[in-house]
């Protein structure tokens, strides 16, 4: 490996547009973002690229993936697959949230944490929500502070499930005290203590988070709903709670059966979303990867399953600027930029010098992803892997 890497002449999304520059990656880090650098007198063996026929943009953050697995809905043949490296980098995501979902029986907290260290090693960042769908929520070290102030990963509670069959149908306190204990904990950890929640179809929707924080010293920001683009009842209600000043989330992985059962596509909503008059900083999209993507008939039974996929994040931002007319800028935004912050991670999610050097090359021509660093790693080249996980 290179200890040094110069980009050349590339046309730089931060996501902010900045125009042609050469960018310098050292250490794992940005460390120079100008015009003209000449590394050629380095006695340091560096790569060059040339830039010229690419867009640079900030390495994809994936903020709700079930990286061991979930599922199981169906029984427990029905339990998907772990996901593996290249799943992640071959998608241009440099940085993957894991998270529990339905079964934190079979699916436990210490797993999720020990594959998010495992992914680490292999190149990646990676952190996890502690808790699963249910309260009261399981944690690694008996409460949700100790988990958040304790483990360097943890960065929030969740997906937290409301308005779902799958639910566990939680009271207004117990939101509120699961809203409390990551705002305590995160304050104290120096994070930003999310609480991610997945919103079901039910006709309740967003109302059980309006309740929670009705009446307390706490804001719509606690909340990192997910899953908004659902169908066009709980996209209306996500819009009207970004009006609100909350932040929402839309899910990439999806089926044939869920859009035609009134799923409004992830690409779609961003746009229109964005059309509303909704800022940027408050959309993302996640692809809720690995995930089982349970089809179900009218009466609720289970017909059948397919599995997320983290691949799909990127595929529904280039969606949303060749289908939809959604900037480049915006689209690359909604999976970098807006879910760093909304998750603190201040090293993430942007170009800028410091951050840490997760990186995509995207093709001018066709929008497809070229290359990948992460941490300043080379991981994918010309669109194939050159890092791959342990047991790929
Ligand atoms: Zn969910």
């Amino acid at each position: 490996m290179n200890a040094l890497t110069l980009i050349k002449d590339i046309t730089v999304l931060a996501p902010s547009p900045l125009g042609r520059c050469d960018v310098v990656v050292a250490g794992g880090k940005l460390v120079a973002i100008g015009h003209d650098f000449n590394l050629a007198a380095s006695a340091i063996p560096y790569q060059t690229i040339d830039g010229r026929a690419f867009y640079l943009t900030p390495g994809f953050v994936d903020s709700l993936v079930h990286f061991i697995g979930g599922g199981g809905e169906g029984g427990f043949a029905t339990r998907t697959p772990e996901m593996q490296l290249t799943d992640a980098t071959l998608g241009g995501v440099t940085t993957a949230i894991g998270a529990l979902g339905t079964d934190a029986t079979t699916r436990t907290l210490s797993n999720l944490f020990a594959k998010a260290h495992a992914l680490e090693v292999e190149g990646i960042s990676t952190y996890c929500y502690t808790g699963s769908y249910e309260i009261p929520c399981r944690t690694l070290l008996g409460s949700i502070t100790d988990d958040l102030i304790l483990l360097d990963k943890c960065i929030g509670v969740g997906e937290i499930a409301i308005s779902d069959h799958r639910s566990s149908q939680p009271t207004c306190d117990e939101l509120r005290k699961v809203m409390a204990a990551a705002r305590v904990g995160g304050m104290l950890a120096g994070k930003r203590g999310i609480v991610s929640v997945h919103v079901g179809a039910g006709a309740r929707c967003l109302q059980p988070l309006y309740e929670a924080i009705a009446g307390t010293e706490l804001s719509l920001k606690a909340f990192y709903p997910t899953h908004m683009n659902r169908n066009a009842a709980v996209f209306a209600a996500g819009l009207e709670f970004a009006r609100a000043g909350g932040v929402i989330d839309f899910t990439t992985s999806t089926t044939d059966f869920d859009l035609a059962a009134g799923e409004v596509a992830a690409a779609a909503a961003l746009a229109q979303a964005l059309d509303a008059g909704i800022a940027i900083t408050q959309l993302s999209m996640s692809s809720d990867g690995n995930a089982s993507l349970p089809l179900y008939d009218t009466a609720g039974e289970l017909q059948g399953l397919q599995v997320g996929q983290v691949r799909s994040l990127f595929a529904a931002a280039r969606a949303a600027v060749q289908c939809y007319q959604v900037p480049l800028a915006h689209a690359i935004h909604s999976i970098s930029a807006t879910p760093a912050a909304i998750l603190g991670l201040q090293h993430k999610g942007h170009i800028r010098v410091g951050a840490d050097a997760d990186l995509v090359l995207l093709r001018q021509d066709d929008l497809q992803i070229s290359d990948v660093f992460a941490k300043g790693r080379h991981m994918v080249a010309a669109g194939q892997a050159l890092v791959k996980g342990t047991f790929e």
